[in-house]
């Protein structure tokens, strides 16, 4: 067959006709998330920084979910900080993840055991109390897990003294605090519910002795007419082994007998606690020092046989 030029400008025709079709697609008819103007409203909106995750309202609702035992606490609808996705964690380790959350949550559930997310300081709760717009959702608040696992390692028994309390599980940085009581007509601590407030970085440590206070103040000491005052008998000998008989130096050097470390030394409250959090998460180290140390071996005793029915830790 014999091509002529005829042919030929046909065939440019068609091939020019269909590039300029092709072109035509590509510009309108793309697949959404690959057409580039499909960024501008988000960039836009980043600017203008009224950006809403479409997820934000979904992640709320499904918080207050998990959180029934929080009943008196409404979630506010909180709007996601710029930049950060609402996605829940992909994959595998992200699934197991929730799975371990809401295990916990359960667990503190089943134990009447309240959590709530806040973004506030102590010293501001302290003197303004607690509203509705000082709280967030608990579940992405870091080193939750920390907390989780402080909590498994104290037997159920000592755990009713937390029993309709709240742990406060801060995002911003401290060291922690204790909430004895709430007086709103002073406006000291208004508004709030019995329990810690837990700051990061979140312990196991830190979530062991201030539930320590706990056990201390109200299941001991019943403080403030505490209904979880299950251990009031031993208040005697707990006054007795913790009180502390000298002037706290936070720079002594040489640590007294009778003591695991320097801030225990504070004052009997504190002496209390450092020792419980000693006997859960470092047994054998107590134990060893108690061998040579009387006093450090009536607190080991203490705890042994008054409060832990005879378990020792890290055996
Ligand atoms: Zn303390």
């Amino acid at each position: 067959m014999k091509i002529t030029r005829r042919d030929l400008a046909f065939i440019v025709v068609i091939l020019a006709l269909s590039i300029t079709l092709y072109i035509h697609v590509q510009e309108h008819h793309l697949p959404p998330g690959k057409n580039i103007r499909k960024d501008l409203p988000e960039k836009v909106d980043k600017y203008v920084g009224l950006y809403v995750p479409p997820k934000a309202a979904a992640t709320v609702s499904q918080t207050r979910e998990e959180s029934a035992t929080v009943p008196e606490i409404k979630l506010p609808n909180i709007e996601a900080p710029l930049g950060q996705t609402q996605e829940p964690p992909a994959g595998i380790a992200g699934a197991e993840e929730s799975q371990q959350m809401r295990d916990f949550i359960m667990w503190c559930k089943k134990r009447g055991i309240k959590l709530v997310g806040i973004k506030k300081e102590v010293n501001d709760f302290y003197y303004n109390g607690a509203a509705e717009e000082d709280f967030l959702p608990f579940d992405d608040i870091p080193n939750l897990h920390e907390v989780a696992a402080g909590l498994y390692e104290i037997p159920d028994p000592l755990l009713e003294a937390m029993e309709g309390k709240t742990f406060y599980l801060s995002h911003l940085r401290g060291r922690g605090y204790t909430v004895l009581g709430s007086w709103s007509d002073k406006n000291i601590l208004a508004n709030m519910d019995r329990g810690c407030i837990l700051e990061q970085p979140l312990t196991k440590r830190q979530t062991i002795h201030e539930f320590a206070h706990i056990l201390d103040y109200h299941g001991i000491q019943g403080v403030y007419e505490d209904p979880n005052n299950y251990w009031w008998y031993l208040k005697g000998v707990r006054d007795e082994i913790f009180a502390v008989g000298f002037a706290y130096d936070p720079r002594l050097r040489a640590l007294p007998a009778g003591y695991m470390d320097v801030y225990s030394t504070a004052n009997a409250a504190e002496n209390f606690a450092q020792h419980f959090m000693y006997y859960i998460l470092y047994g054998p180290e107590f134990r060893k020092k108690a061998q040579d140390d009387v006093l450090l071996q009536k607190k080991y005793d203490f705890f042994k046989k008054d409060l832990f029915n005879y378990l020792d830790y890290g055996l």
